[in-house]
Formats: structure tokens, sequence, C-alpha cells
């Protein structure tokens, strides 16, 4: 059901959508005639999502310390209300070049507008109480405010587009844009208006599809719904999980990506020794599941219970500041490769890299390039 993976296609840069700051030069003329030698389509690499967000733009070490936000954290920004887009702007451009750098195949804004992956969407719906947030355990089981619902649930406009057209309009490369996910947000809210969660999850995923629709037509190659919760609530995820994700991906006609996870390494340190939500993603839509592998050292035989999907396989470890070598991150490749075919494997870190210093951010990104293209070299040579 699903094609290839996403292939590093290359993409004339519309001029009529430069209407941000190119602070850095656009690539043009020569530098689009890139012709990717079809070796080089086997493993393409990305970023689950985020990337390390500047210390002059948010004070990463406030954020370190406290759960990620899920009602608006205003206070962690160190740019003024006034400055703070062009901030944003100019910080995403560092990190699209930062994953250019690296030689990253399909880049993403490094999610640098966001105090966490879920809120910037989960804030701008209808029917929700910021001003009076609620309470939920997050899956460490301790209490987070979180957004009060307290009427229908409601898309009032598109919120990430502008996202997706200053991504699409400074790089060349294929681009990936996230997006939290309806069963997740669902449990990130205080309920005081549904019937039931089920009912509840199922309005957040007629505004994320919509959002979804919204991102594709303004230039995004895949959109990726984070789902993590799906992970840290399977009961609940087993009951209605897939009815609301294929809910949002209903109409959807683009490469769409599902994460889960265990959680960011710099909040929950523990791993279980697997997924307690897994085959049941055969069901959904989406043709890519994102999946962490390093850390957990998850048993990759699992991965055969996901036939029909490709495998964004996890191969950075991120709960430690350690640079992987590019044959650490080769071998993480290669344990895949006996239960995916390497055309359905697609190379990412484990989660976001929200959490770590940037050079370490960069230096694991290079590593992960490196290590992939150690292992496309192997599989050329045996074709
Ligand atoms: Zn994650």
């Amino acid at each position: 059901m699903c094609g290839a993976p996403p292939r590093p296609i290359q993409k004339k840069f519309n001029e009529t959508s430069n209407y941000f700051p190119a602070i850095f030069p656009i690539k043009t003329g020569s530098h689009l005639s890139l012709v990717e030698s079809p070796m080089s389509l086997l493993l393409p690499t990305t970023i689950v999502g985020s990337y390390a967000q500047p210390d002059w733009l948010i004070d990463r070490k406030r954020l370190g310390e406290r759960f990620p936000p899920r009602v608006r954290a205003q206070e962690l920004w160190r740019v003024a209300p006034e400055w703070l887009e062009q901030a944003q702007d100019d910080a995403t451009l560092l990190a699209i070049r930062d994953q250019e750098a690296a030689g990253l195949d399909i880049v993403t804004d490094g999610e640098v507008r966001r105090e966490s992956y879920s809120n910037r969407f989960a804030t701008a719906l209808e029917g929700v109480d910021l001003d009076n947030p609620g309470t939920a355990l997050d899956r460490s089981g301790h209490p987070n405010p979180v957004p009060r619902v307290v009427g229908k649930i409601r898309r009032k406009h598109a919120v990430q587009v502008r996202d997706v057209q200053f991504l699409r309009a400074h790089t060349d490369r294929q681009i990936k844009i996230t997006v939290p996910g309806p069963f997740t947000m669902a449990q990130q809210a205080q309920n005081d208006f549904y019937g039931s969660l089920e009912e509840m999850a199922m309005d957040y995923a007629v505004a994320v599809n919509a959002e979804i629709q919204d991102m594709f037509a303004a230039g995004a190659d895949v959109v990726q719904i984070d789902e993590p919760y799906m992970q840290a609530r399977p009961d609940a995820a087993r009951e209605y999980g897939i009815r609301v994700l294929n809910r949002a991906l209903e109409g959807v006609t683009g490469t769409t990506a599902v994460h889960i996870c265990f959680g960011y390494a710099a909040v929950i340190h523990a791993r279980p020794s697997g997924y307690s939500f897994l085959p049941e993603l055969c069901e959904c839509k989406a043709c890519q599941i994102s999946l962490e592998t390093a850390q957990s050292r998850l048993d990759c035989s699992v991965l055969e219970k996901l036939p029909n999907k490709q495998i964004m396989l996890g191969v950075l470890d991120l709960s430690t500041n350690e640079i992987e070598t590019p044959d650490e991150v080769a071998a993480r490749i290669r344990r895949a490769l006996p239960h995916v075919p390497a055309e359905n494997l697609i190379i990412a870190p484990d989660c976001g890299f929200k959490y770590l210093p940037r050079e370490v951010a960069f230096g694991k990104m290079k590593a992960m390039v490196d290590g992939a293209r150690l292992v496309r070299a192997e599989l050329g040579a045996q074709a």
C-alpha cells in the first residue's frame, strides 16, 4: 500500500514563495541539477522532528528542568514577543543549514518555534481553556498542567502552514513536518466536556486531518504524526487509538509517518525491552512507522510484525552526549536488515534532538549520515 520511501527528488525553488528573509544564500542554478545515484536512494536519512534550539533563543536550562510544556510557556523564550517570530525564523534557518551540512536527505524545521512537540498546535485549538488549565499525569506519572477542554475541539485556522512554507522556501531537499497526534493530545488534556476520551480524541483527529491536508498543500513531502502516548497508554491505544489515528489520516494521499517512542531520554530514563503497542500499527493508514532501537537495543525481529510499513529506524541513542561512530550506526542499521527489506528503511535518531547540546546533535546527525553511507555501499557491493 505504501510506495518506496521518499526519494531526494529535486524541487524547483518557487521564487514567488520567497517572501521570507533569506539571511543565507538560497541554492539556485547549478545546485538544482542534483541527480542522485540510484544507490544513494537507499536508506534515506532524516531526523525525527526537533533539533537542538539555540541558547540565545530559549532558556534551555529551564526547559530541561521541567516536563515538556502542554500549555504555553512563553517565559522560556529569551527574545521579547515582538521579535520572537523573527528570531525563530532565523534559528530555523540555522537548523535547516545544519541538517543540510550533515547530509540529511529529508529535512525538518527543527521544531525550533515550539516549546514542546505538541503544545504549539494543541494550544491553538478552539474548545480549550488555557487561562485555567487542568492537570493530567505525564507519562512519568507526575501531574503536569494541560489544556482544559471546555467545549468542542475545533481548528480555528491553520497553525503550521507558515512553518511549512518557510521550510519549503529555504531548502531544495525533501521536507518533513510533524504534528502532534490526536490520541496523544487527548491524553495531554483534561476532559471537562466530552462524554468519553474517544469522542474527544476523535475531534482532535478532525483538527489534525485538516492541518495535514493544509501542510501537504503548502509543500510538505512527508507529514509525521507524533503519537508517543500510544506506547505510554497501550490499553487506551488498543481501545480507540487506531480509529482516531485513521480519522486524522482520512483522505490524505501524501507520505505520512507515525512516531511512537519511550519518551525523551532526558525526561524518561528507563527503557523497556520492547514496545507495548506495535503490531496494532499495521492497521493504521500511515506509510511509515518511526521507532527507536538504539537506546532500547530493540530486538529488531519485532519489525517483521509491520510487514506493510516502511520503518523509520532509530539508530542514535539520545540518552548520552557521546557521539556514535559511523561504524556503530552502521551496526545498528545492519541489525534491522534481516527483518526489513533495505528499500523499506529510513534512517533516523531514536527521538527528537530537543534536549541535546547543539554540537552533540550535529555530531550525531553526521555520524548517522556516514553510517548510512557505509551500509549503502555494502548493499551496493552485494547487489
Ligand atoms: Zn519520541
